[in-house]
């Protein structure tokens, strides 16, 4: 049986994504060489970083005031590299959602002076904070759209386009990226890791704003974006198999109709399952209604009796990888652009299922 994977990432991938991909492991279109094994400076590769870019340029509409970058070192490494670009003199805002954006501060902290603009840690980060104000000296503000762990997600980016006129603009995408329609130009940075939205752990997209880094003397050659733009992702061996994989997503995606089309299947996959959580009494979920994600739906069993025997279900089924993160407990159910509708219905299914065993429990 084919498992319903909701895995909140490395995660589930199209399966014709998959097939072409495992196809190229064994011989890259009729080169008679594998895609493990060719050159990245080979006219091969080329083409495919090529691609990548272009076709991550006309799904989300950036036009030339933004760069394509192709990196490694995941989502970590851009906590890191960011505040190390952006860095000024006064330092970064932060806007602290969960696990991610505080280990973003922690790595900001390392570089220098770094501001919490707002904070959710007083309710475990289940809503996302609003109408907070900035210093106008920022170097920067930092947020993190999605927040994986706890199911949170800036809805639009009204808060953010009150400041982008002002004060540049650093995102972690990492789990929502490609799912909506955004306006580019509001971010001066974007960083999300591979293996959520796009394709296998390994390559980490970066968009950055062409005129938004002021070049700066002695940065570890790896860590200056400059580097990068100038050799054109290629100032160090790419992680070829990753790009691959994220060019087969995107071409996919391209060819369904692009970001307005898959929103609106996310939109339905997210409203069916929110919608048993809420109708369902043995489920609760976990974040606050207005800021629900629309890739990670974070929901708890209160009944340990009920826990088990959906956990039960759940294996009957086929559905993986909805244990929660062990700071929210409960379940997960990751739901990315792959995920289709029907293994939702499968999960809202078992749901209902659960009710009912409850029901024949109470008359007996
Ligand atoms: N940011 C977010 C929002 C994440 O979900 C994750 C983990 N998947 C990370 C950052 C860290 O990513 P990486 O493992 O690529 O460093």
């Amino acid at each position: 049986m084919k498992k319903h994977n909701f895995s909140a990432g490395p995660s589930i991938l199209e399966n014709e994504v998959i097939k072409k991909a495992s196809k190229s492991v064994l011989e890259l279109d009729n080169s008679g060489l594998s895609l493990l094994e060719i050159s990245h400076r080979g006219n091969s590769f080329v083409e495919i970083i090529e691609e990548s870019i272009s076709l991550t340029k006309k799904l989300l509409g950036i036009t030339d005031t933004h760069e394509v970058l192709f990196l490694q070192g995941g989502a970590s490494l851009q906590f890191y590299m960011s505040a190390l670009n952006f860095f000024n003199e006064y330092g970064g805002g932060y806007i602290d959602t969960g696990t991610w954006s505080s280990k973003a501060i922690i790595e900001a902290k390392k570089i220098g002076n770094t501001h919490l603009v707002a904070s959710s840690s007083d309710m475990n980060y289940n809503y996302i904070p609003k109408g907070f104000k900035i210093d106008n000296d920022l170097d920067y503000i930092h947020i993190t759209s999605n927040n994986t762990i706890y199911g949170t997600q800036f809805q639009d980016f009204s808060e953010i386009k009150r400041f982008s006129k002002k004060t540049k603009v650093i995102c972690d995408m990492s789990s929502d990226i490609f799912s909506r329609n955004f306006d580019v130009n509001n971010f001066d940075l974007i960083y999300a890791g591979a293996q959520k939205n796009l394709g296998p752990a390994g390559a980490t997209l970066v968009i950055i704003k062409k005129n938004s880094i002021t070049a700066k003397k002695n940065l570890p050659s790896y860590l200056d974006y400059k580097n990068h733009i100038d050799k054109k992702s290629m100032f160090n061996t790419p992680p070829v198999f990753s790009i691959y994989v994220s060019l087969l997503t995107l071409r996919w995606l391209d060819k369904i109709g692009g970001i307005s089309v898959i929103e609106s299947i996310n939109k339905k996959k997210a409203k069916l399952l929110y919608n048993e959580i809420d109708r369902n009494h043995l489920i609760e979920g976990y974040s606050v209604k207005t800021d629900r994600s629309m890739m990670n739906v974070t929901f708890s069993i209160n009944d340990l009796k009920m826990q088990n025997k959906f956990n039960e279900l759940c294996n009957e089924n086929g559905i993986v990888g909805i244990k929660g993160h062990r700071s929210v407990g409960g379940f997960r159910a990751s739901i990315y652009n792959a995920m289709n509708f029907e293994s939702v219905e499968v999960l809202v299914e078992i749901m209902k299922e659960l009710e009912k065993k409850i029901k024949w429990r109470r008359i007996f």
